[in-house]
């Protein structure tokens, strides 16, 4: 199938295919390590000329709740074509689920699920019927069929509007039901193509909850792309920064705040103009572990640390054994957005950070 011309739609991978029973062949076709995703030097450019996506790699292992981060046009899309049969790649190694994605097409098909960034529901089918409709596509049948398409329905909290049309859904609800059609043959990865998009923050936090319970109880790998930073940072255990067809970063949201700067802590004193105090609070920080640094601010006192929740109580007790509590306190730590700019000096979403210096910045 995907020996045709290449850039060229093969349709849902959820369609239509058979379940051989898995031979002795296949599995030695199993590479022995734990990545499920295995991609190196992957290229994509469009007939048009429009290099979407310049030589990424980048590992998933199996389990792994694992997140594409960057903003509209960096190369997200593509990628999840590409890694799920929807899209020839122009040049570049990858392997999904065990399976060379040239090899074995098929074969990753049946073990995958996909819910794209536009809707794929029947709108005139109901909820129920466009279950079963998937089901079928995936040769299921009877009691088996019946009891995971309730199973599914109860699970993205649909039962009680299974028989309506999906015509007359709201967004979440639309996206709630494309989620139980990508789950509905048991895949043990699923691919994720900015499932929240335009949904309200309820819908939003309702796909956050299904997500997590698939991952964690259900062990099934998790590939999301997002460009949104408060998904990527509560969701991803592993997440790739993509901007421009490039990886720009790579790591846990945790390493990648913390390789960018530190934690900073901010502390006024109870008699901020009394210099002498303000010197002796400065000495006690500075012959404390894990802070990096001691400077001034307007009536206060900076103190920057790698781990700041970790020390924070011990700033805290060290000026309080002397006397010297603080009146107030206050941490920030970097965020996502602070790694995005450090990398590609832009930031990620202007609206999302409802900052007005941000637009000026852009232009
Ligand atoms: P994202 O999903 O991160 O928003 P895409 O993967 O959709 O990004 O797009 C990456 C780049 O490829 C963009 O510059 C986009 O305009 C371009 N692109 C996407 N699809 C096509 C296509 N079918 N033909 C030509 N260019 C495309
Ligand atoms: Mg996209």
């Amino acid at each position: 199938m995907l020996q045709g011309p290449s850039h060229i739609y093969l349709g849902s991978p959820k369609l239509g295919v058979p379940k051989p029973a898995t031979t002795k062949e296949d599995m030695n076709m199993k590479t022995q390590n734990s990545n499920i995703i295995s991609v190196e030097n992957l290229a994509e450019t469009y007939p048009d000329g429009t290099k979407a996506l310049e030589e990424i790699s980048f590992n998933v292992h199996e389990g792994e709740f694992f997140g594409f981060l960057g903003p509209n046009g960096a190369g997200k899309s593509t990628t999840i074509k590409v890694l799920t049969t929807l899209l020839r790649k122009t040049s570049g190694k990858v392997s999904v689920a065990g399976y060379d994605l040239d090899k074995s097409p098929k074969e990753i098909r049946k073990v995958i699920g996909v819910l794209t960034q536009e809707t794929t529901v029947d709108v005139d089918l109901t909820g129920k019927e466009n279950l079963r409709l998937q089901g079928r596509l995936e040769q299921m049948h009877g009691a088996a069929l019946e009891n995971r398409v309730n199973e599914l329905l109860r699970m993205v909290q649909l039962e009680e509007f299974e028989n309506k049309e999906a015509g007359r859904y709201s967004g979440g609800m639309k996206k709630r039901l494309d989620l139980a059609s990508a789950l509905i043959h048991k895949p043990k990865l699923l691919f994720l193509d900015e499932p929240t998009t335009g949904l309200d923050p309820q819908s939003r936090a309702s796909i956050w909850d299904y997500l997590e319970q698939l991952n964690k109880e259900e062990g099934i790998t998790i590939f999301l792309t997002t460009q949104y930073l408060e998904e990527a940072d509560r969701l991803c255990r592993q997440l790739c920064i993509i901007d421009h067809g490039k990886i720009v970063t790579s790591g846990s949201p945790t390493e990648l705040k913390q390789a960018i700067g530190h934690d900073t802590i901010t502390l006024s004193l109870k008699k901020p103009k009394d210099t002498s105090l303000k010197e002796k609070a400065k000495k006690i920080l500075e012959g404390m572990q894990g802070i990096v640094e001691v400077s001034d601010s307007d009536g206060g006192i900076v103190v920057h640390a790698k781990n700041g929740d970790e020390i924070i109580a011990d700033v805290v007790e060290a000026l309080d054994r002397n006397n010297l509590r603080p009146a107030s306190l206050n941490m920030s730590s970097p965020t996502l957005d602070d790694v995005f700019l450090h990398y590609t000096g832009r930031r990620i979403r202007a609206e999302e950070l409802g900052r007005k210096t941000t637009e000026a910045f852009l232009m």
